[in-house]
């Protein structure tokens, strides 16, 4: 409804602040332009930097630890076929010389070569395998990221300092921690209170 002449309407809309179009229709360039600032905020903020380097740190060492625990398990059922074949033994013990006849030396090289390749083509698909679990892992160690946010009766919330509000900048340096950091802190919160 306009307003009565000479009066001023208590409350208009304002014009696009990008494009000053009217209001109504809503047209998508502040939409847009807040998207693209929050992008910029977001790859300014420190917090997202030090997650994704928390995540990737673990996931990295658990990918590493797991296929060195399949490397090494491979390594024992090769290890343990080799030695049931005949002469391995001796194989060893005269450091690939043993005194057998050319055709069970023959014949141990030639499963001792085969084994080999197949270690070799085992530790690759160990590798393969690994690496391939790398999304769930990061979905594990991001799930295990605490994000709090302050309340909206917070004075961090109500006086935000960069308004020049007067209230002081609280902000907590760490709002984002890991689980185990989180548990530390409300380990020593409750001893405070006790104490
Ligand atoms: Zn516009």
């Amino acid at each position: 409804m306009a307003a009565p002449s000479g009066m001023i309407p208590s409350s208009v809309d304002a014009n696009c602040a990008i494009c000053n179009a009217p209001p109504i229709p809503e047209c998508p360039h502040e939409g847009e332009r807040l998207t693209l600032a929050l992008d910029h905020a977001m790859g300014r903020w420190a917090q997202l930097e030090a997650i994704r380097d928390w995540a990737v740190k673990h996931a990295k060492n658990n990918v590493i630890s797991k296929f060195h625990q399949r490397r090494h398990s491979r390594y024992q059922r090769t290890l343990g076929f080799l030695q049931t074949l005949p002469c391995y033994g001796l194989y060893i013990t005269y450091n690939g010389r043993p005194p057998i006849t050319p055709q069970q030396l023959g014949e141990i090289q030639y499963h001792i070569r085969n084994a080999n390749e197949a270690f070799q083509a085992g530790v690759n698909e160990d590798w393969r395998r690994s690496c391939m679990e790398y999304p769930a892992i990061l979905d594990y160690f991001l799930g295990l990221v605490q994000i709090e946010f302050p309340a909206d009766h917070e004075d961090v919330i109500r006086y935000p300092a960069f308004a020049g509000g007067g209230a002081p900048l609280v902000a907590e340096q760490r709002k984002v921690k890991s689980r185990r950091d989180s548990v530390t802190t409300e380990h020593r919160k409750k001893e405070k209170r006790r104490g």
